[in-house]
């Protein structure tokens, strides 16, 4: 289930493992480490009724496939 963004807990929407969001003076180093641990996130697209910025979150944790956008980096 997308994660919403006052969750303090953020769940992988593949296999339901969870992790605590990172918050306050942990925020940084709170997201470089669920990085490193392979987590990948992308706004949900799928949420209705849309009104500016969805505000629920796709998650994949480190044991699953990636749930990221492909950066689309334009040919010089
Ligand atoms: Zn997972």
């Amino acid at each position: 289930m997308p994660t919403h963004f006052r969750d303090p807990v953020l769940t992988c929407d593949n296999c339901g493992a969870t992790a605590d969001r990172p918050v306050g003076a942990n925020y940084r180093t709170g997201w470089e480490r669920l990085r490193a641990e392979g987590w990948t996130a992308r706004a949900n697209g799928a949420e209705r009724p849309l009104r500016f910025l969805p505000h629920t979150t796709i998650h994949a944790c480190g044991d699953c496939p990636s749930v990221a956008v492909d950066q689309v980096v334009a040919a010089g």
